[in-house]
Formats: structure tokens, C-alpha cells, sequence
């Protein structure tokens, strides 16, 4: 059996999800998506999710066509119609359809999707023993040219860096800055432990602003763990006592070993185990419940 898909105003199946060949999110990445979770029947940080989503639409003068209600409400049924309370969620609104010029104006109506599924990224061994990465040549993109806290349909940037981690033998890349300082992976942001001091890259930097990532500084700062949103360089992040990766396709993963240096001892810290844990604790009471249980009358 396939999936039921939101496609464009209706449930649909799989098959009959279609996009015309003159969507402009198809002809030039324009258009904007957000990747969610649902855990244990509730959808991890929604809110969080559409803020972005409205914020990104608003940078690049996409305008949506719906209210964040309605929004939340295609994500949660669409959950339902397809019977699932863990799933990877992926919202995706294009421009629509248009003709083959890059005009936008020509584009009436914003194509709205929403597919409920699984992923696996990264092998479940990675979990427990931590991956290899490799930073990239393929700087992230400048801010000016298309800022990285848009979350659009434009990922090319990013597959290049995939490539290239693919084609040294690792499963992950690590962009860097224009100026050279560590930005995020290539669907991850990224957080090292220094002195004791848990790092990231600050947004100004040109990353994206990972809801887990957002998640994350909150659950260190309950458990008196500091933290600095700083930039800092590879050098920095060789010699650091700890790194890890965080996304919501990714979740939590720890990185033991980058450019070929062991990262302290090669195995995932301290710090890290104690915010998965905690991390794990708020995917069980965080976001809407897809299935609100019955009322007394209507049972
Ligand atoms: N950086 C990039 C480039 C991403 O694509 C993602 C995945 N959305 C992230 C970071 C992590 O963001 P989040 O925690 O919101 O999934």
C-alpha cells in the first residue's frame, strides 16, 4: 500500500501526486520546505516549524495562500490518513506553476505538498560509535547570495559538499563559512565542546537555525551546561573534546573523527549523552497530538 500525499488542495496516493513539469520549484529550486518529526504521536516543535517555514516564504515574497492554523492542520492530517504517530514530515510549497521564464509574477498560485514517511540518513551503528566527516571545499553559501536561514528548494550548495564526503569514503561533510570558519553540515548543524563551553556557529555566520539546534542550547542551559553561539575554526574544531550533529532527519549523531583526526579519544563525549537523553525526554511531551483521544460523548 502507498502513501496518501497532500498535493496541491487534496489527499491523494502516491501515484497521483504529480507536479506540472512548469512548477517553478521543479524548473528553478523556487520554493521553500521544512523537514518535522512526529514522535510518539505528537508533532515534535510544529510551531517552531511553520514560524520558520512563514518566515522563510516572506524572505524570498512567496506568498503561501493559507493561514498557519490551516497549515498545521494539513500536516496533522495528513499524518492521520496514513495511520502514523513516528514519521518523517516534509512540507514543501513552490512558487506553483508558471511558464518556463524565471518571472515569479507568472507564477498565480503557491504549490502546496506534504508527504509523511520514514528516513534513515546515517546507519544506526553511527548512533552508538559516532561518524567520520570530512570538511568540504564547497564553501556554504554567502548570506548576501541566498542566506542559509531560508530554508528553500535550493540544495545543489549543499549536495556538492554530499558529493564530496561521498567520494572521500564518508558519509558527511562539514561546510565552512566564505571566510573559513565552521558552518554546519550539509543538513545538520554542527556543536563542539570546548573547555567545557558547548559551541555553534552563530546565525549571523550563515547557517541555518536548526530547530535542534534551538532545542539543544535550551536543554544545555536547564542543565547548567554553558554555551557560546561562536564562530570558530577548523582548528578549533580538531582539537575540540567533543562534536556532534544535529537535524531533524539526523537528530543527534556523534562525530569521532574529522579530516582524519580523532576528535579526543574517537568516541562520542559525555555532553553529548547527556543531551540525547534529554533530547529524548522532550520528543515524549513536545507538539500537538495527532490523535487527541476521544470525549466521553463522543465515545
Ligand atoms: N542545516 C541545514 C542546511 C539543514 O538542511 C538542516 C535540516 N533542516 C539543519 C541544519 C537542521 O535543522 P533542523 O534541526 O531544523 O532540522
Amino acid at each position: 500500500m502507498g502513501l496518501v500525499i497532500y498535493c496541491k488542495g487534496a489527499f491523494v496516493s502516491e501515484q497521483e501526486a504529480k507536479v506540472s513539469i512548469f512548477d517553478h520549484g521543479f524548473l528553478y529550486g523556487d520554493g521553500i520546505f521544512e523537514g518535522i518529526r512526529a514522535y510518539h504521536g505528537r508533532v515534535f516543535k510544529l510551531d517552531e516549524h511553520l514560524k520558520r517555514l512563514y518566515e522563510s516564504a516572506k524572505s524570498i515574497h512567496l506568498s503561501i495562500g493559507i493561514a498557519k492554523d490551516e497549515m498545521q492542520e494539513i500536516v496533522l492530517e495528513t499524518l492521520r490518513r496514513n495511520g502514523l504517530r513516528d514519521a518523517y514530515i516534509r512540507l514543501v510549497v513552490s512558487r506553483g506553476k508558471g511558464d518556463l521564464g524565471l518571472d515569479p509574477n507568472n507564477c498565480s498560485q503557491a504549490s502546496i505538498f506534504c508527504i509523511a514517511d520514514q528516513i534513515k540518513i546515517f546507519e544506526p551503528i553511527k548512533y552508538e560509535r559516532g561518524l567520520e566527516v570530512k570538511t568540504a571545499a564547497t564553501r556554504r553559501n554567502n548570506p548576501d547570495s541566498l542566506n542559509p536561514r531560508i530554508k528553500s528548494l535550493n540544495y545543489l550548495n549543499n549536495i556538492l559538499a554530499k558529493i564530496e564526503a561521498n567520494q572521500a569514503g564518508v558519509v558527511e561533510a562539514i561546510m565552512l563559512t566564505q571566510d573559513g570558519y565552521v558552518a554546519e553540515g550539509t543538513s545538520d548543524n554542527i556543536f563542539i565542546v570546548r573547555n567545557g563551553v558547548l559551541m555553534t556557529p552563530p546565525l549571523s555566520a550563515g547557517v541555518l537555525e536548526g530547530i535542534t539546534r534551538n532545542s539543544v542550547l535550551e536543554l544545555a542551559r536547564e542543565l547548567g551546561i554553558r554555551t557560546a553561539e561562536e564562530l570558530f575554526t577548523r582548528h578549533d574544531l580538531y582539537t575540540a573534546s567533543e562534536c556532534f550533529l544535529t537535524g531533524t532527519a539526523a537528530e543527534l549523531i556523534p562525530v569521532v573523527n574529522v579530516d582524519g583526526r580523532d576528535i579526543d579519544n574517537g568516541v562520542p563525549g559525555e555532553v553529548f549523552k547527556k543531551l540525547l537523553a534529554a533530547f529524548r525526554a522532550l520528543t515524549l511531551v513536545n507538539g500537538p497530538e495527532i490523535y487527541k483521544a476521544q470525549s466521553a460523548t463522543a465515545r
